[in-house]
């Protein structure tokens, strides 16, 4: 199998292939940083984040010693925080147990922070030339209809299977460029619906363009919808400051969200929630509603104004992982997408 895919693909790659920042060089940091941004991120939107980011920490030291709030801050947008903690984490290890440089085996790859087996496999293939395939969702799809897999590709036996068949379609060269290739034609013609297989070069080699069913592959179960939550987004201003709080939850961990209230749709009840919080606060206004997917859970948000009364104190900003900030403050502090809009209308009101 290993020729007969890899010498068509490679040659079409080598026509077909965007000109992307992290596709000019071999730097494994570089490659890592792109990789994590591009999960559940567009092309489009990582470009800029990736040279930004990189100006800010131009190297793994750089990323591993700066304050957390300064990496998140130069995430602010891109979502999956927890992508963000992770990179730093990892950055850490990699000062502390390799010397600050990148480790060179797949296995050592693996065993760092928010790194899985695609993440793993497209640095080791493409930064350090390793012989291991990088299998993301695009590739999961070309991989099926390719060699014809028409079981339900959720099921772990079914995605070693996978697995398995691209591994044995590896070349003994230019493997990163072959793992990029796989995912550019999952990301090009051999798209969800509808893919342009008069285009592909494997059009010859599919078995499930010669069976006529790739709109049917992969198989997918189905999912779950997502749980939607009803929140209050209280904002609690004293004089010209806004009370934000810092997440504990490992829901958006770290950044920094406006006070919120679960579950309670009455204004009666979010006032009393305040109360018990030891907040002595005096509604203003509703200020609108908004709303936030996330992967597994949509937030249905409802915008309170509500004017503190007296300053809290520092042991109940404590307890509560508060703070009151300033427009300016405000302004510096990692806030979620999700938050945009509170943050928005709580600049109008300090
Ligand atoms: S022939 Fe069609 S279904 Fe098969 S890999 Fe190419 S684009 Fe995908």
């Amino acid at each position: 199998m290993q020729h007969k895919v890899s010498t068509p693909l490679l040659s079409w790659y080598d026509e077909a292939k965007r000109d992307l920042p992290w596709r000019r060089t071999r730097n494994p940091y570089y490659i890592w940083l792109s990789e994590i941004m591009l999960q559940q991120t567009r092309v489009e939107t990582v470009k800029d984040y990736y040279k930004r980011f990189l100006e800010q920490f131009p190297t793994i030291s750089a990323l591993a010693s700066a304050p957390q709030e300064q990496v998140l801050k130069a995430w602010e947008g891109l979502g999956y925080y927890s992508r963000a903690r992770n990179l730093q984490k990892a950055a850490q290890v990699i000062t502390n147990d390799h010397g600050g440089k990148f480790p060179t085996t797949y296995d050592q790859i693996i065993k760092l922070p928010g790194i899985g087996p695609y993440t793993a496999g497209a640095i080791g293939s493409i930064a350090l030339g390793l012989p291991v395939p990088a299998i993301d969702g695009n590739v999961y799809r070309v991989a099926s209809r390719l060699f014809g897999i028409r079981e339900d590709v959720g099921i772990p036996s079914v995605q070693r299977e996978i697995r398995a068949l691209v591994i044995d379609s590896l070349p003994s060269e230019r493997v990163g460029d072959y793992n990029q290739a796989l995912m550019e034609l999952g990301a090009s013609h051999c798209s969800p619906h509808s893919p342009a297989c008069d285009l592909c070069p494997l059009a010859q080699l599919c078995d499930s363009f010669e069976e006529g069913d790739m709109d049917l592959l992969p198989i997918h179960e189905k999912k779950r919808p997502p749980k939607e939550i009803d929140l209050s987004v209280c904002l609690l201003t004293y004089k010209h400051q806004v009370l934000v709080v810092k997440r504990s939850e490992r829901l958006l961990h770290g950044l920094f969200v406006f006070f919120l209230i679960e579950d309670v749709t009455k204004l009666s009840h979010s006032s009393d929630i305040l109360g018990e919080q030891g907040l002595d606060c005096k509604y203003q206004s509703t200020l609108g509603e908004g709303k936030h997917v996330f992967t597994h859970r949509i937030w249905n948000m409802t915008y309170l104004h509500f004017e503190l009364q007296e300053k809290p104190s520092e042991a109940l900003l404590h307890r509560l992982h508060a703070q009151l900030v300033s427009k300016h403050e405000l302004e510096q502090l990692p806030l979620p997408t999700a938050m945009k809009a509170a943050k928005e209308k709580a600049l109008t009101l300090i």
